[in-house]
């Protein structure tokens, strides 16, 4: 039977109320200190790769087409440089429900990793806008006692160079989430314009580009805590076999200071040493020894912390770690049980469906439809007539030269007008008449197979 650790009333009190707002209701600032350790490196590498992506997708392309346009306004979707058109509206509902199913499942197993590695906010929040601010004002006592001067001329100077450079990266930003938008090409002609020619562009950016600087120098990490569903859903996708960043309270319980050379089991104390490192480390302000809370972004600074306290005091590393609540309770290591194997297994089938749909997808597709409010007609040669409207989309970047050919019986196609031309990225739309034998139309309704070509294909 395994024991879980019951909170008493007094120590789940801190679950009433956020640790970011006081008693009256009002913020209290994290000044966050700086992480070191190895998953601080990785999670750095990680960071540099996705903001490099970030910034150079605009630029890439894929056959011609970018790397991700989402342009609404003008409908037109493109996703590692496949285009998606809205007659793939099935694939894309496709990959939304299962992108949901997925988000659910891997954070059911594997907890809240996204938010600590890959999500834009935490990238841009920790790896770009704090770096700065500890560069300009300093550590996180620093920080505080600028705060709490008198507005002198070194406060003025430095907040006045803080939020200029803050505001400056958000407008930069914006540009190139803007970019993803209307595509680079439209975003460099409005750039190089003379700014009156996109007056209302350029106010839009503007209050934009206010609106993500607020977020960064003053929201925070209220965002994690407050406005984003994601972290709102935690309380319910997350049990007791997810794996989080967990504080092992076994091991660590009771806390104690640490005295060199002291036997901690003979004066009873477990291995946490009460430095606190873990708490002022953490960007969000909380203390990761009371439990899995809300507000964790599982940013992993805690347990680079925790893990140089125990290097420095020669105890055994992982007081925090990724952990499940399970595995702690029962003192042993993460496993991966039937559920987390058959949860990973539905999330791979998810991805192959994904990719397969998007694959799979065809390039052109064609309609062929009878011409409406027409009738067959009756030629002087002994043929039947009648008339079609064919509409092709093509979704490639390439126009594409079309021919049409009747595969059965032996008749005659004759296209109305211009060749038939399936215009890149377009819909192009033609008229065309099928000649029959008389002796070919034995009834009302008469079968024929027509081949659309372009090329050989
Ligand atoms: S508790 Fe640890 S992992 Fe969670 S947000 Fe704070 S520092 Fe990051
Ligand atoms: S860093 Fe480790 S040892 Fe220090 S208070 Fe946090 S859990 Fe305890």
């Amino acid at each position: 039977m395994v024991q879980y650790r019951k909170e008493t009333r007094e120590e789940a009190s801190f679950r009433d109320k956020l640790t970011t707002i006081d008693d009256k209701g009002k913020r209290v600032w994290v000044y966050a200190k700086k992480p070191r350790g190895r998953l601080t490196r990785f999670r750095i590498l990680v960071a540099i790769f996705l903001l490099a992506l970030f910034f150079t997708g605009p630029f890439l392309k894929i056959n011609g087409e970018p790397l991700l346009l989402l342009n609404f306004m003008e409908r037109k979707f493109v996703v590692l440089g496949v285009q998606f058109w809205p007659q793939d509206f099935h694939l894309f509902f496709l990959a939304m429900i299962s992108m949901m199913v997925f988000i659910i499942l891997f954070t059911v197993v594997y907890g809240r990793v996204f938010c600590g590695w890959a999500c834009p906010q935490t990238i841009f929040m920790e790896m770009i806008y704090r770096r700065i601010e500890w560069l300009i004002e300093g550590n996180p006592r620093q920080q505080k006692q600028l705060s709490q001067q008198p507005w002198s001329a070194v406060r003025i100077m430095k907040k006045i160079l803080k939020h200029g450079i803050f505001y400056l990266i958000a407008f930069v930003i914006c540009n190139f989430f803007l970019s993803y938008i209307i595509g680079i090409e439209q975003l460099k002609e409005i750039v190089t314009d003379a700014p009156r020619d996109h007056l209302a562009g350029l106010a839009g950016m503007i209050v934009f580009s206010g609106v993500f600087y607020f977020v960064f120098a003053f929201l925070r990490e209220q965002v994690c805590a407050m406005v984003c569903p994601y972290g709102r859903l935690q309380g319910v996708l997350l049990d007791r076999n997810s794996i989080v960043v967990a504080y092992d309270h076994k091991r660590g319980e009771p806390k104690g200071t640490y005295f060199k050379g002291e036997n901690r089991k003979a004066a009873e104390k477990g291995d946490c040493i009460n430095c606190t490192q873990c708490v002022q480390v953490c960007p969000t302000g909380i203390d990761i020894r009371n439990g899995t809370q809300l507000e964790c972004i599982h940013c992993t600074a805690c347990i680079d912390a925790c893990y140089s306290m125990m290097k420095a005091v020669n105890q055994p590393t992982g007081l925090i770690r990724y952990a499940s609540e399970r595995s702690i309770a029962e003192g042993s290591s993460v496993k991966f049980n039937m559920r987390a194997i058959a949860y990973s297994a539905v999330l791979a089938v998810l991805l192959g469906v994904i990719v397969y749909a998007m694959v799979a997808r065809k390039a052109v597709e064609v309609t062929v439809l009878r011409a409406p409010g027409t009738l067959y007609q009756e030629q002087p040669d002994n043929r039947i007539s009648n008339l079609y409207h064919i509409k092709l989309i093509n979704k490639t970047s390439t126009d594409l030269p079309v021919t049409l050919q009747l595969l059965s019986g032996s008749g005659e196609i004759k296209v109305i007008g211009d060749k038939l031309l399936a215009k890149a990225r377009a819909v192009s739309e033609g008229v065309f008449f099928i000649y029959l034998d008389r002796s070919q139309v034995p009834g009302d309704k008469t079968p024929v197979e027509l081949g659309i070509y372009s090329g050989d294909q």
